[in-house]
């Protein structure tokens, strides 16, 4: 996610995060027993993310959503099914799913289920008409309709839409208003999502475009994503869109401008789209193989404040000059935050630190700047700046997520760490983070671990005063500073 200058768009409050935390403390699943027969139990309402507990849910993964939405511009509402397949990882006489808008029905496998809210609406709770069983897949079909620009979580109002133009996206959470879910990025699976507008409207999703479906009155546009993804990076927009396809050396993209913008604002935000695919190849000089199969980019006309790294599209706010170094975050995001994710919202760093470096890079290689000198004058100006220092980036605080510092002391971090390891370290390090990883998401103290791994120092002071000590590290050979 890239801010623009104001404030962030996602501030959870912290009375929100102490009711939920009473809540999910109620509903952690008991532990099964190592032998013998087990008594199923009712899956958590939380994976137990320190910041957001209720986000994600215990006793099952989810293998793949299969969303189908029809989208009204005139009511603003949102109607729909969606099926869930998973496979329990407990014996299970309840689940959760994290879901704000209104169910009128749920069936697992075809079987009607209950269902109740909890946890302050955001907990589908359904309890088959059968325990689920360790180690089996079930498919979870709900109905659903309602107004999502009148729900919200976790003190936010996530959805975005205006006359005759909506976008889903949102980070740290975005799916509870549009599709229930497993909602944390530890739980990635494949997506299908079909969106049923007017006719003469375009949907646009991640992934790839594989049926339009045109009716009387509506048409339907399904996409697929062919690569595990996180939640949070699932989106649609819908409204008036241009959509442009091709392929680039080899690499498939798809781009999309809203036609609402002005025509010189479409007219740039076209041409720079276009340059989305010869990033990603630059990235991959240092970063290795772009891991998924199909690229672009979509810029809304809706006053979103943000850009963010939706998995194989990001979603960019209208361009008011050249957005070279927002397409370089976002495009970075593909490997730093959806190929690698966070194990745990705290892990932020992995995500804007990384990408924020990214950026630097440009700057280093497409312009000349110099990133050890950039890092030195940045030290130098924030020198009185005690509210920036004051932010831990290791582990900011769930207000602070996308702080600015968890930003630029991130990228800072990277840069000091580069002159402290050497630059041919550095470089094989982050190849190696980006593409080599054993797991799909990933925490600050895995980072720590390889960086020493493969410099082969005592990385622990530096890590310290650069992610965990509130103020500004000391001018020192050991900071990366001198
Ligand atoms: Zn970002």
């Amino acid at each position: 996610m890239t801010a623009s200058p104001g404030p962030a768009p996602h501030r959870p409050r912290a009375r929100t995060l102490l009711a939920a935390t009473a809540l999910v403390l109620g509903a952690v699943a008991v532990p099964a027993a190592t032998a013998g027969p087990t008594q199923p139990v009712d899956g958590a309402a939380g994976v137990g993310d320190p910041y957001w507990p209720l986000d994600g849910n215990g006793g099952y993964d989810v293998t793949r959503y299969r969303i189908e939405n029809r989208w009204s511009f005139d009511t603003r509402t949102l109607r729909g099914r969606t099926a869930v397949d998973l496979v329990a990882t407990d014996d299970l006489t309840s689940f959760s799913l994290d879901f704000l808008l209104p169910v009128s029905q749920v069936a697992v496998d075809g079987v009607p289920a209950r269902f109740q809210r909890a946890g302050r609406g955001h907990e589908l709770r359904v309890t088959p008409a059968e325990p689920l069983a360790a180690g089996t897949a079930h498919t979870v079909r709900v109905r659903y309709a309602g107004r999502p620009g009148r729900q919200s979580y976790a003190g936010a109002k996530a959805w975005l839409q205006k006359p005759g133009e909506v976008v889903a996206m949102g980070e740290p959470h975005m799916a509870p208003w549009w599709f229930p879910s497993n909602d944390h990025p530890t739980d990635k699976a494949l997506f299908e999502v079909a969106v049923t507008v007017p006719r003469g409207k375009e949907v646009v999703s991640n992934g790839r475009l594989v049926g339009r479906t045109t009716g009387k009155r509506s048409v339907t546009w399904r996409w697929r994503a062919d690569e595990p993804m996180a939640t949070y990076l699932a989106f649609f927009a819908a409204g008036d869109f241009a959509i442009e396809r091709g392929a680039d050396d080899g690499l498939p993209w798809l781009n999309a401008v809203s036609q609402q913008l002005s025509p010189a604002s479409q007219r740039r935000a076209t041409r720079q789209l276009r340059r989305s695919a010869p990033i990603v190849r630059w990235l991959e000089k240092d970063l290795g193989p772009y891991p998924f199969s199909v690229t672009g980019g979509l810029v809304t006309s809706i006053s979103t404040g943000f850009a963010l790294e939706n998995q194989t599209r990001p979603t960019y706010p209208e361009p008011y000059g050249d957005m070279s170094l927002l397409m370089v975050h976002e495009l970075a995001h593909q490997w730093f935050g959806d190929a690698v994710s966070v194990r745990r919202w705290r892990d932020i760093w992995l995500n804007e630190g990384f990408a924020s470096y990214m950026e630097w890079r440009w700057m280093e290689k497409r312009w000349g700047l110099d990133p050890q000198e950039q890092l030195l004058s940045t030290w130098q100006n924030l020198r009185g700046a005690t509210t920036f220092w004051s932010v831990p980036i290791g582990d900011p605080g769930p207000g602070r997520v996308f702080d600015w510092a968890v930003y630029e002391r991130g990228a800072m971090t990277l840069q000091a760490l580069r002159h402290r390891i050497g630059d041919e370290v550095f470089l094989d390090l982050l190849r190696a983070w980006a593409g080599e990883r054993p797991g799909p998401d990933a925490t600050v103290e895995e980072f720590e671990a390889l960086a020493t791994q493969m410099s082969g120092e005592d990385l622990s002071g530096f890590f310290d005063a650069w992610l965990r000590t509130p103020e500004r590290p000391a001018r020192t050979v050991a900071n990366g500073l001198v």
